[in-house]
């Protein structure tokens, strides 16, 4: 691993930050930190810029102890929201301004300035004045000045922030693969779940200065560990229940309750794998509250024992069910039923 992060903490007077973090970032690889605002995202990229010392907790770039190291000295490249370009100086002029401090010569400056901006699709646009381009230019501008002196790790906080929703997606998709054609790793802060899962090879779920879970998009969305994740990626269907005699007690009836369950638990109902075509094997009956459309998926709300559950289906399916209506919802234990950690 290439940087490792281990047991990090850091307050700010009474308030704590960072409670005990951990996780490991390999060569080459994009780590998306997300979490809700406030759950400690920009003070970690700062404890491993080098902006701020933790109180306790190792960080390492391969086997060399991070601590006590000045920003400048750890080889790292930030770029944040507010990506502050100078506004009087031309494209070239700011994505070679890192490359002058750091004194390289004038021919080798020229030459990595055009590598740069012709990768981030902006190779006749050396001689623009910044204030000339559009918000999407200009972000692109700012990374191609982040990644100009060759970073060993890029830390990106929040860079799309700004952008509509439209640019967004499109830069989004340039990022990853500008970091990929790189082989830049990366560590990029979001709160947008959208956004972490399109960049991120892994990504940390934080919750209250800690990691609430690790792991690729695919296994995080597929399998969110408890119920702070599971209802961060808006997964909210979460009840205590009670394993007695292979049966799940819980407010909304019984269920079937899988091999390894006992004791109490909690349980997720997942929203996303359920139907409504009669073909079981196990089935849940309620009422619809409301319906709203919402793209590719109409999302229903369904009073079942008097509690509110959401279920997402897809918009394609045929008849939909109306508010008012009874409901017959189809599913598969084995998918639909969680068991998430306490
Ligand atoms: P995020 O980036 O996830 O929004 P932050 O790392 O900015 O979270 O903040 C984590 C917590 O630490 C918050 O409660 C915030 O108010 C607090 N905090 C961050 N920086 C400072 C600071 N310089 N002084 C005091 N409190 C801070």
């Amino acid at each position: 691993m290439l940087l490792s992060i281990a047991n990090v903490h850091k307050s700010y007077g009474h308030i704590h930050a960072l409670r005990g973090i951990s996780f490991e970032v390999a060569e080459g690889e994009i780590v998306t930190l997300l979490g809700p605002s406030g759950c400690g995202k920009s003070t970690l990229l700062g404890v491993i810029a080098g902006l701020e010392e933790p109180d306790i907790g190792d960080i390492y770039w391969d086997d060399r102890d991070l601590r006590g190291l000045p920003p400048h000295k750890r080889g790292f490249g930030l770029m944040f929201q507010d990506y502050a370009l100078f506004p009087h100086k031309n494209v070239q002029e700011n994505v070679a301004f890192g490359l002058l401090m750091s004194k390289w010569h004038q021919r080798e400056i020229t030459e990595r300035v055009d590598e740069v901006l012709e990768l981030v699709g902006l190779a006749e646009y050396g001689n623009r004045a910044v204030a000339t381009l559009s918000g999407g230019e200009q972000q692109r501008v700012a990374l191609a000045r982040s990644l100009a002196p060759g970073p060993d790790l890029l830390m990106l906080d929040e860079p799309l922030g700004s952008l509509d929703r439209t640019l967004r997606e499109r830069l989004m998709a340039e990022l990853r693969s500008i970091l990929r054609q790189m082989e830049q790793t990366a560590l990029y802060v979001t709160h947008d779940q959208e956004e972490a899962f399109a960049l991120a090879d892994r990504v940390v779920v934080m919750n209250q200065g800690r990691a609430a879970q690790i792991g690729t998009p695919q296994a995080v969305y597929q399998k969110p560990a408890n119920a702070f994740v599971a209802n961060f990626l808006g997964m909210s269907n979460i009840f205590q229940g009670k394993v007695q005699d292979g049966l799940i007690r819980s407010p909304i009836g019984d269920l079937p309750a899988p091999d390894e369950a006992e004791g109490t638990i909690m349980l997720l109902i997942r929203p996303d794998i359920i139907r409504l075509d009669g073909s079981g094997p196990k089935q849940l009956q309620g009422r619809v509250l409301s319906r709203s459309f919402r793209g590719s998926l109409c999302r229903l709300e369904v009073e079942i024992q008097s509690h509110s559950l959401t279920f997402d289906l897809p918009s394609s399916v045929t008849n939909l069910p109306r508010p008012g209506e009874s409901i017959v919802l189809d599913y598969d234990p084995t998918e639909t039923l969680q068991i998430l950690a306490q």
